[in-house]
């Protein structure tokens, strides 16, 4: 379980607050979706949950099956099987995207990854997700088109085997050959995985016609203001945020 116990998060080195009394809980198995006009956090609280140095947690907790993962840093986090789909990759230049994944495999089981073992799996991945073989060997997200740094994420998530997962914004720039295939291998894997737990930040609610979630989230001032289901995310596609939120300033 995951769970977010009203968190006040902020940028480091600055007066910005951008989480404020934020409170979530996520069961094992459960998908929670969370939605909210541009610029309000989502991401932040993904970064944060993930424990990434630009951000601050300045009261509240983040616990994972009970126990706060604040103490930890971003790999000890990972080990303990939370995973990002970040909404904009980053570029590792020199670093190719096979030997990335390797690594992450070693360090996060904590022993060598039979290199046999590794190749077919990894094969198997790549044409789940319908990436090129040669994007393998090519350095981590250089040059790669949006789509494809997407469908890398979802092939770094069928490797890695996290619990806990945060999809940002996995559905943006997607044509919809390649969200059928995103959604696809997202499904398969929370199937295979009964225990695994998903938090997906949307604008659109297409993806979450393919992904049945259990709730969906309205963000908003730095908490969750509004709860309910898929029926939620097609309001917000149909009337915008304002009419749900009862804010005519909110876009
Ligand atoms: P969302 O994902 O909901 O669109 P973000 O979480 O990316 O929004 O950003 C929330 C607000 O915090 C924005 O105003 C953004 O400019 C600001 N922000 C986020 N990260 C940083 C950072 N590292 N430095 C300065 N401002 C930031
Ligand atoms: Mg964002």
């Amino acid at each position: 379980m995951l769970e977010i116990k009203n968190l006040y998060a902020s940028i480091k080195d600055s007066d910005k607050k951008i989480l404020k009394n934020f409170s979530l809980k996520i069961n094992d198995g459960e998908i929670h979706v969370i939605m909210g006009p541009n610029g309000v956090g989502k991401s932040t609280l993904s970064k944060v949950i993930m424990g990434h140095y630009s951000y601050e947690v300045n009261k509240g907790d983040i616990l994972l099956d009970g126990e706060s993962i604040l103490p930890l840093t971003v790999d000890e986090r990972a080990k303990k099987g939370l995973f990002l789909c970040m909404q904009d990759p980053t570029v590792i230049e020199g670093v190719s995207n096979s030997e990335f994944i390797r690594t992450a495999m070693s360090s996060k089981s904590q022993e060598k990854v039979n290199l046999y073992k590794f190749v077919k799996s990894m094969e198997e991945a790549i044409e789940d997700v319908s990436l090129d073989k040669n994007m393998l060997h090519r350095s981590l997200n250089m040059g790669f088109s949006g789509g494809e740094k997407k469908k890398n994420e979802i092939l770094q998530l069928k490797m890695l085997q996290p619990k806990y997962i945060i999809l940002d914004e996995i559905d943006s720039g997607l044509d919809i050959d390649s969200l059928r295939i995103v959604c696809r291998n997202i499904k398969k894997y929370m199937k295979d995985n009964k225990d695994s737990s998903l938090l997906i930040i949307t604008h659109y609610p297409r993806i979450l016609e393919y992904l049945k979630p259990d709730y969906v989230h309205i963000l908003k001032d730095g908490k969750i203001v509004k709860s309910g289901d898929l029926n939620l995310a097609l309001e917000i596609e149909k009337d915008g945020y304002s009419s749900v939120t009862g804010d005519d300033n909110v876009e």
